[in-house]
């Protein structure tokens, strides 16, 4: 029997929640002792046969379950297992399970589980070896977990299941650093609010009691008399407008107050946000960038936080007042004429439910509105940076084009939201007002039969009118909140995410690195189920000096991002000095690693800034002793700025051997224990390459040296040679070694001579 403490729901993604019914026809199956490791949903029962069936991983076996209908049902013993692959097919995948008797077992799914089910493959693989499952830490998403819809980009956030109240409050918390200025902004709503309900009753104290007493009804055939005029109600007629100005200007004084305070607490809340989402930006590991669109992070920062600044500033502060207003007035009517006030509700309930009605289409139409706002903004971003792309290929209009397509979707998107949310406004407004009517019509009989004065009924239809108009506000504040929810929630999941570990508390601090790098069965994928790197097995000792050689996705690049940990193996460690790369302190190790990577990254800003960049503050003589060591001083002096010359966006005013030159000085002077040089020496003239050659040697030395080239006549000077191909390192030796071998490395060697043989014909 299955035991039900065999199977832990919560700790990880592997074990999901199965129906009752599946539950019971397992605990039918598997034995006392048994342990469940994966229990995973699976959308077909054959090629193509779309129905829920359950594919279970136990210890020792392998079952397969369909929810209903026809009991199909398969239990593989896992040592009867041989290998299990998975097999991507057109809009799905199978996952094969091949035994040792030579049959083969195979569960197909849909595309939506593909990576899932790599994971299940690789898992099970390891079940077969006797290893410990080590599942993923995270999967990706693009549905959202709890409604299940697509989500708008993956692992994003579900505006449809954006909790605004949590969201709400924790914009308070933005603004609840200002504590005293808080109290006063909520004073000064209060007392607008209350103060507003004060003219009416005035207005309704001058007519019934200045106005209405002087009109004198004369008998039809008297001579018309002009009434007197006495000084006593001239005097509560002055005290009365008095009072009413009073009002006025209390009113627009605490108005004027209240906006000064509310733009005040509203502005440093959204700079405290808008700085906190950039730190997260910065510390957010390279993983988060690979999934997300450059644009998309960029509209976090500008349109999001233009949203929620508004909301901050504007609506917070006008929806408390309204709020307010609106429980005074209705306090209010109550009072003076329950009766009336109980006409008055009447439109509500046929509004409530007209609007719950129509709200599932709107909110619809909102989210498609943030879907293509999103495209059309990332469209831009990408037309922007590869500009010179597109002037190149001259593809301008093609982009206008598909700008266009993006805008017009936008548009017809907004016309649309905006074409249900007008219907709707109108009508809830045109019912809303009903109550009006019926107040005039039964206000009146009250007047008529003498049980109300006409100051009243004005004051009473005056409130009205003040109560509907937040009442409409609150419908179109819905439309702005939502929208302004999700742009938070969209900040406030980049500041959520988990940022690089540099304040690792476990990890050795303060190391200083020696430079031996050890790669111990070391795998990684950037996507789940998709291996780069596979059992990289590689000591390098302090000093030496390896150069990385593969075809072009080899996986060299994907090495040294391993080396700076930007990414963390799947499988395997990593050892910097013996010391797991995992547990040292990652501010330590970068800054004892030095990158002169392909297309060398210049800020805008001067020569001098740009050398010192990963030392601020470094005395201008060791600027100058780095520059001269890296053969960059002979062109900087000739500039007429020298050092102070600023040198453009992405160092454009500086040619590529230039450019290059920069990064090595900037890498000399940052001394670094390890050293990646990244195709440092491409595409360049003869005479700067000698130049950088020379620079380089003089920073190699003494160093470990990872180097990536593509001309492999530049790597004559590793100790070693690294050969990749497809992931797996596949040949290592010295140059001399590896040509005699005249395997891979052999092979790439003249392949790269003939086609320079070619093109130099050619040219
Ligand atoms: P090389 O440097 O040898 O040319 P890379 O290490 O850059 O190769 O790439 C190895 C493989 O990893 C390629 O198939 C490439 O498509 C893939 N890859 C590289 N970077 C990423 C990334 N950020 N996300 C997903 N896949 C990537």
């Amino acid at each position: 029997m299955l035991q039900h403490s065999l199977v832990n729901h919560n700790s990880n993604s592997f074990i999901e929640k199965a129906p009752a019914a599946i539950e019971h026809k397992l605990q039918e199956h598997v034995m006392v002792g048994e342990r469940v490791v994966i229990q995973v949903t699976i959308d077909m029962v054959g090629w193509r046969a779309f129905d829920e069936a359950w594919f279970i991983v136990t210890d020792r076996r392998i079952i397969f379950l369909r929810n209903k209908g026809r009991d199909l049902f398969v239990d593989l013993s896992l040592s009867s297992v041989k290998t299990v692959r998975v097999e991507e097919l057109v809009g799905g995948g199978r996952l094969e399970v091949e035994r040792t008797n030579g049959d083969t077992e195979c569960f197909y799914y849909s595309n939506s589980l593909a990576a899932k089910f790599s994971d299940v493959a690789e898992s099970i693989k390891l079940l077969i070896d006797n290893k410990d499952v080590s599942l993923p830490a995270n999967l990706e998403r693009d549905r959202c977990k709890k409604c299940k819809r697509l989500l708008p980009e993956k692992n994003g956030i579900c505006p449809a299941c954006v909790k605004k109240i949590d969201t709400l409050l924790r914009l308070i918390r933005y603004m609840m650093v200002y504590k005293a200025r808080i109290a006063a902004l909520l004073l000064l709503l209060s007392v607008q609010a209350l103060i507003d309900l004060v003219p009416p009753l005035i207005i309704e104290r001058i007519i019934d009691d200045v106005l209405t007493d002087v009109i004198v009804v004369e008998p039809a055939n008297t001579v018309k008399s002009t009434p007197t005029i006495s000084s006593s109600k001239l005097t509560l007629l002055a005290w009365l407008v008095t009072g009413l100005l009073m009002v006025y200007i209390v009113s627009w004084i605490a108005l004027v107050t209240q906006r000064w305070v509310g733009s005040w607490v509203g502005f440093r809340a959204i700079e405290y946000l808008r700085a906190d989402l950039f730190r997260a930006l910065q510390y957010l590991p390279l993983r988060f960038y690979d999934q997300r669109k450059v644009g998309s992070l960029i509209s976090r920062m500008s349109n999001d936080a233009d949203l929620v600044e508004v909301h901050l500033l504007f609506d917070i502060p006008y929806l408390l007042n309204n709020a307010l207003m609106v429980l005074g007035i209705l306090g209010l009517l109550f009072y003076k004429n329950w009766e009336l006030t109980l006409w008055v509700l009447i439109p509500i309930p046929p509004i409530v439910v007209f609007s719950t009605l129509i709200w599932g289409s709107m909110e619809a139409h909102w989210r498609r509105w943030s879907a293509h706002w999103g495209r059309l903004s990332s469209h831009l971003n990408e037309s922007i940076r590869g500009i010179r792309i597109v002037k190149a290929f001259a593809q301008e209009s093609r982009e206008g084009e598909r700008f266009d397509n993006r805008n017009n979707d936008l548009s017809a998107a907004s016309v649309s939201a905006e074409r249900i949310w007008v219907v709707f406004f109108m009508i809830t407004n045109f019912f809303m007002s009903f109550g009006v009517f019926f107040v005039w019509y039964f206000g009146g009989r009250q007047i008529l039969g003498g049980e109300l004065e006409l100051g009243a009924l004005i004051a009473f239809i005056t409130y009205l009118w003040m109560l509907y108009k937040p009442l409409k506000w609150f419908g179109d504040f819905y439309g702005m909140m939502m929208r302004a929810y999700a742009g938070a929630e969209r900040i406030f999941e980049v500041i959520d995410t988990r940022s690089e570990p540099f304040n690792d508390t476990k990890a050795n601090s303060a190391l200083t690195i020696k430079g031996s790098v050890s790669f111990e069965d070391l795998s990684f994928g950037y996507d789940v189920g998709k291996p780069v790197l596979q059992n990289i097995d590689l000591t390098v000792a302090p000093g030496e000096m390896i150069g990385l050689v593969g075809k072009s996705g080899a996986g060299k690049s994907t090495l040294i991002n391993m080396i700076c940990r930007f990414y963390d193996g799947t499988r395997g460690t990593l050892k910097i000095d013996g010391i797991d790369i995992r547990k040292i302190k990652i501010q330590d190790l970068r800054r004892q690693i030095g990158l002169v990577a392909q297309q060398s990254f210049l800020f805008n800003s001067t020569i001098a800034d740009n050398i010192s960049y990963g030392k601020p503050g470094t005395k201008f003589e060791d600027i100058i002793r780095a520059s001269r060591a890296a053969n960059a001083h002979e062109f900087v002096v000739t500039k007429s700025e020298g050092y102070d010359m600023v040198v453009g966006e992405h160092g454009n005013k500086l040619s590529g051997g230039e450019k290059q030159r920069i990064a090595i000085a900037r890498a000399i002077l940052h001394n670094p224990r390890i050293l990646i040089l990244d195709e440092a020496t491409s595409s360049l003239d003869s005479q700067t390459e000698s130049k950088i050659q020379e620079a380089i040697a003089r920073l190699v030395k003494g160093r470990t040296t990872f180097a990536i080239a593509h001309r492999l006549s530049t790597l004559r000077s590793a100790d070693r040679l690294l050969v990749l191909d497809g992931g797996k390192v596949v040949e290592v030796g010295s140059h001399i070694e590896l040509m005699e071998r005249k395997g891979v490395f052999h092979n790439l060697v003249k392949t790269q001579q003939e086609t320079t043989a070619i093109m130099a014909t050619a040219g």
